[in-house]
Formats: structure tokens, sequence, C-alpha cells
């Protein structure tokens, strides 16, 4: 269908959807059995739809809790959140929290407020195809900064921005078990990214929904913590990984000044969150289940990840390496330069594996030749059979 007949905004033009998102509705299509290794979500067995469906019974059951809530959230979920993020690295204060409709309204939000077309934006690279997308419908212009297995590399960015010329309007980063790579930036890359944010005065966009989840390895604050109150750090949080992403139930952290202006952005977006899943997140939170939950979510998630490790060591030792988070979802495998995984892509749909491409992680696709797997998904038989199924897609491609 062509739209050239019709007055459509000049900003639609970088409105540029997600790979991601759109493999759900893909997949869906699809009648033969794949192992999905595409989106980021927990396992369906992980949802702990029976506790909900319990609390549910009684929270959905009061005709008030289908009105219009507030638009700051439901004073309910606000009041149990904070509790529950008390004397963790996200502790933080009933003025600086915006419960959103998940962590993508907090990311349109932060960018909405501070970036004006043709302003840069440092992202990673490999990000995560959402956020990079949402800064690009606002017209920024985004400078992509290498990752490694210590997360965004800061002193590269610091190079890269003085050779733009020009100081980073917003900052992008996901400094816990990123999305695509699992990478986490190190304490000391942290406190650099913090000082230099300061230096030139952007916005450092501080998204961290896999903080949480933890199976290995020490604790590192968040940037949150380590910004000590700077307005100039806006953290975006979630329950889609930590309960489930189907909720659509997130919220920002921000300073106290910007707490105005981000309601009456979202009051001209969608005027407040649902609530009816407002209060039965409450209610899970006030009985305490979600520390129970994510005990649970680790052990299994630490499982997976071994089960996907050792899988690839024993059907592509030698002929690509990948990640080893300490936490999170995901895994990123590079293959060497003849493997094309968009072309993969389809041979694996059709042998019974999805995955998500490399390029779909960065603007400028600098990766053709990675792809993301999400372990958290399927249990360990289930990732064996689908990196079994990844190994025949390679050799029915002819590569390797
Ligand atoms: N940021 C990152 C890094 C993510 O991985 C995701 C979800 N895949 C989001 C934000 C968006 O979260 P939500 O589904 O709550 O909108």
């Amino acid at each position: 269908m062509t739209t050239a007949r019709l007055p459509l905004a000049s900003r639609t033009t970088d409105l540029v959807g997600s790979v991601i998102d759109s493999s759900t509705s893909l997949l869906a299509k699809q009648q033969h059995d794949i192992v999905r290794f595409a989106m980021g979500s927990p396992a369906p067995d992980a949802v702990p739809a029976h506790v909900l469906r319990e609390l549910a019974a009684t929270e959905l059951d009061r005709p008030d809790a289908y009105d219009y809530g507030a638009s700051e959230g439901d004073p309910r979920l606000r009041e149990a959140l904070l509790a529950e993020l008390r004397g963790t690295t996200d502790e933080t204060s009933p003025e600086r929290v915006l419960i959103t409709a998940g962590g993508m309204q907090g990311l349109d939000l932060a960018f909405k407020l501070f970036v004006d077309p043709g302003d840069l934006v440092v992202v990673e690279s490999p990000t995560y195809t959402n956020g990079s997308a949402t800064a690009m419908s606002y017209q920024a212009q985004l400078l992509e900064v290498p990752v490694d297995d210590e997360g965004m590399q800061v002193d590269r960015m610091e190079e890269m921005v003085e050779q733009a010329g020009r100081a980073p309007k917003a900052i992008y980063a996901i400094p816990t078990f990123q999305n695509p790579s699992g990478a986490s930036m190190s304490l000391e890359r942290r406190r650099r990214l913090i000082e230099l944010t300061q230096r030139w005065g952007s916005l450092l966009i501080d998204d961290d929904p896999y903080g949480r989840l933890r199976f290995a390895g020490e604790d590192v604050p968040s940037l949150h913590e380590l910004a000590d109150g700077d307005p100039l750090v806006l953290s975006v949080r979630t329950f889609s990984k930590i309960m489930a992403p189907g909720l659509r139930v997130g919220w920002v952290d921000a300073d106290p000044s910007l707490q105005q202006l981000l309601i009456n952005a979202k009051q001209a977006m969608d005027t407040c969150t649902n609530l009816p899943l407002q209060r039965l997140i409450a209610a899970f939170l006030e009985g305490g289940h979600l520390r129970e939950h994510l005990a649970t979510q680790r052990a299994a998630y630490r499982e997976r990840k071994v089960a996907m490790q050792e899988a690839l060591t024993e059907h592509f030792s030698g002929e690509a390496r990948w990640t080893d988070p300490e936490g999170g979802f995901f895994l990123w495998v590079t293959f060497g330069d003849e493997v094309d995984t968009e072309a993969l892509f389809e041979q694996a749909l059709a042998d019974g594996v999805a995955f998500i491409p490399g390029n779909a992680f960065s603007p400028s696709k600098f990766f053709p030749n990675a792809l993301r797997l999400c372990f958290a998904s399927s249990e360990p038989d289930r990732i064996r059979e689908g990196v079994a199924r990844l190994r025949t897609a390679v050799d029915n491609m002819g590569k390797l």
C-alpha cells in the first residue's frame, strides 16, 4: 500500500519498527514446532499465574479497579513498589516515581522530554532495538558505541563524542545483563559514564530491566544508586522480565523536578496506566510474592544458561563464540564472517528454531554474522533441541 498521497509528518520516515516485536506475529503464524529463542520473555511456566489468579479473585472483583487511575500511578502500587525497592540498589522516594505502560513508555517519555530533531544520542552497539528505534522516532542522530565483555566501552564513547564535535543530548545505556549481549558494565565504567554525563550535561538513560535477575557473580550498584540523586540520570524499570511482559507495567525513576513534565507528557499520551493490572501487581508485591518468585527464577535461568552454553559447545565449538552472562535472558553468538544470520533466520525457521539476527540490534547494521538467543524462555531439554536444530540450519545453509 502506498502512503505517497497522505500528508504524513516528516518524523514518520524515522519510524523504523522493531524486528523483535514483528517476530511475535511471524512466529504466531507458523504451523510447525519451533523452539523459541527469539523473544525476550520469561517462560510461560515462569509466570506466577496461579498466585495472580488467586489475587485477581479479590482485586478484580472491585468495580473501582476499572476506573481511570492517577496519571502518576495507583497509590497502592506506588507504595508497594517503594517498599519493595527499599534496601535494593534501586531504592527511591515517592516524588521520583511515575508508573508507566512498561519500560518502553519510560524510554519514550525520556526521549520525548529531552531529544529534539538532529540531537546526538549515544547508544550501545549492539543495543536494544526498540530503545534505538524510540530515539530515532524523535529524529535523533545516533552514535553507536561498541560493547565488550564489560559493557559499553566508555573510553571509546569519549573519543567518539570528541570526534563528533558536540556533546550528546542523551546517552542510552543498558548497564546490567545487556540486551542483546548479556554483558554487564563494570563498576569503574559505570562511574566514568556518570562523570562524562556530568561533564557534557547530557541525560543518562539507565535502562535496567534485568538487574534483579543475577544468577552468578557479585552485585554491582545500579547507575541510579551511583548517581546519588543527580538530576541528569533517569532510570527506566519494568515488571516485564521479573513478572510478565504482557502486564505492560513499569516505572520511571527521575529527578522530582521532572515529575510534572512526565505526568503532562503521559496525559497527552495515554492518561494513565492500566489500573486493574496495577492493583494485581500491588497485591503481588504486598504479599511478598515477588522476592520468592525471583529466587525461583534465578535458579531456573542459571540452569538454562548453562544448558545453552553446553549445547553451543557441543555443536559450534571452534566455529562461533558466545558471551557468558551472569544474569538476565540473553546470549550473543558471533559466527565467522561468512555466516549471514539474516539469511540463516529463514532456514532456521524452516528447521524449527527462532532467534533474532544481530543486525536488528544496530541501526548501522554492524552485526551481520551475530545473533541473539534468549535462554530464559525454554526448559533445558528444549534448549538442547533448539541448539541442535540451529546446527542443522547452519549445515543446511552450506556454510561453515
Ligand atoms: N529495555 C530493555 C533493555 C528491554 O530488554 C526491554 C524488553 N525487551 C524493554 C526495555 C521494554 O520493556 P517493556 O516490555 O516493559 O516495555
